[in-house]
């Protein structure tokens, strides 16, 4: 029977967002004991405007909540390699190192079916209080200024829901505003985070957000075991890219820094529909190809921004906390991981201070400097890799000597394997290795 949401009780945590970093979050604390509301202003399955690209990173936290077979039922596609695309037209691909325990790196399956996953799973645990059609608006303040409760709408319903409805069957008519209480405050409410906006933070500033817009297309042909990303003319300073999804489709999209869009006057739809027609390759590709759908547009804040992400009462995490990939406009996986290491650092929290009160800062910094050592790193490695993709030089002799230098390919297959191999592209011996011929 599902638990019902109550007033009087003070939760372990309150998890706003049950998107992958908020449904990880509620996943791990459950099974830790510890008890969780997780609220979101959607009904699921609801869809997720995303590139559908399911990382190695990601794949291994999904094992370890037990929920990776269930990626596997529906249409799905895998992912063997990545095929860079340069201003020039040269093309080459480079196999990804395959994810622990699987033969190919990752997954493409559609948003709606990933998130669903997750939201079943946590539906199924009894720790776990649901509530779907909350809009969470406010937090709540105690006497010394820790957040101890979130405020929202309850049945506000913003998103129409569709099918499987299971939870949150609250009308329209009947919205009202409901307050609940916790020892601390998850934010896993994405990059709009109204938890961000209520605890007065900064917004992300414009060079450190993409726009990004994606698209479905039937028939595209040529599609393969490999993810495509097109550093080209007429896109540049942003990339395009091609997912096959594995059942006939293509997830098409486009990512460009907001700074570079304001300077622009075209409209994102039409450099996408413009690339897709005029760079040869793609061009010949998608002539027979039928778009289905609408193009969804929506924000990924980057991990280039380092934005607070922990105080008294309180944690950011995933897209909340501008944990995205900003070479690959990859999220999910830093989603579930900080969810992960929120859920760990939460219930040592709990062990170690008895009662209710909210938990300090003090001790939630330790979240932030697992985020820290664990995934900052490599989100700094790509930033360096996004300054490079902006210069057309730089991609041209990147793509082009890959694409006829065997060794220099090799190089770039073990940088994509190795953490220690990638810090090598920021050293100028590498930049050095690009220039000869
Ligand atoms: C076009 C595009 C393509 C992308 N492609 C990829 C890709 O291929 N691979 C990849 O790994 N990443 C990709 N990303 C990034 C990825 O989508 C995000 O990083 C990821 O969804 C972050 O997960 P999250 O749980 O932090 O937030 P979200 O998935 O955004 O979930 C946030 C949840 O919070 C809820 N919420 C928001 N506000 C409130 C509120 N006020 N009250 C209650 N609930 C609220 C929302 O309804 C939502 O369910 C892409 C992003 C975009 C925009």
């Amino acid at each position: 029977m599902e638990n019902m949401p109550s007033e009087e009780m003070i939760y372990d945590a309150i998890v706003v967002g049950a998107g992958p970093g908020g449904c990880a979050c509620a996943l791990f604390l459950a099974r830790a004991g510890r008890q969780v509301l997780l609220v979101d202003k959607a009904a699921f399955p609801r869809e997720k405007v995303c590139g559908d690209a399911v990382s190695g990173k990601s794949v291994g936290v999904m094992r370890e909540l037990g929920l990776l077979k269930d990626l596997d039922a529906p249409a799905h596609g895998v992912i063997k390699g990545v095929l860079f695309g340069s201003p020039s037209g040269k093309e080459v691909v480079v196999p990804f190192p395959n994810a622990a325990g699987l033969d190919f790196a990752g997954y493409t399956l559609r948003r709606k079916q990933t998130d669903w996953i997750l939201f079943e799973a946590a539906i199924a645990e009894k720790n776990i209080t649901i509530m779907q059609k909350f809009n969470v608006d406010s937090v709540v303040k105690d006497e010394a200024g820790a957040i101890c409760g979130i405020g929202g709408i309850d049945g506000m319903a913003p998103q129409k829901a569709e099918v499987g409805e299971r939870f949150g069957a609250n009308e329209e008519a009947g919205a009202s505003k409901r307050t609940f209480h916790s020892r601390v405050v998850v934010g896993a409410d994405g990059s709009g985070s109204a938890i961000s906006r209520a605890l007065g933070l900064p917004p992300v500033p414009p060079e450190h957000q993409f726009m990004a817009i994606r698209g479905y297309w039937r028939g595209v042909e040529g599609l393969s075991d490999n993810i495509e990303l097109y550093f080209i003319d007429g896109v540049l300073p942003g990339y395009l890219w091609v997912f096959p999804m594995g059942d006939g489709t293509a997830n098409v999209g486009l990512g460009i820094l907001f700074s570079d869009m304001k300077k622009r006057k075209e409209h994102p739809n039409k450099i996408l529909y413009n690339a897709i027609s005029s760079y040869p390759s793609l061009a010949r590709r998608f002539k027979p190809s039928l778009q289905e759908g609408q193009i969804g547009a929506w924000t990924i804040p980057n991990g280039s921004y380092k934005k607070r992400n922990a105080g008294s009462g309180w944690v950011l995490i995933g897209d909340a906390a501008c944990l995205v990939d900003p070479f690959s406009g990859e999220g999910f996986g830093n989603a579930v991981s900080s969810g992960k290491f929120a859920a760990q650092t939460i219930d040592e929290a709990i062990k170690n201070n008895a009662g209710s009160e909210a938990l300090k800062v003090q001790v939630l910094q330790a979240y932030s400097d697992k985020v820290d050592s664990i995934l900052r790193p490599e989100m700094e490695m790509s930033y360096k890799l996004q300054q490079m993709s902006r210069h057309r030089f730089l991609l041209n002799r990147f793509i082009g000597k890959s694409a006829t230098n065997p060794k220099f390919r090799q190089h770039i297959v073990d940088m994509l394997a190795s953490d220690e191999e990638k810090k090598k592209a920021q050293s100028p011996l590498f930049l050095l290795e690009l220039l000869l011929p």
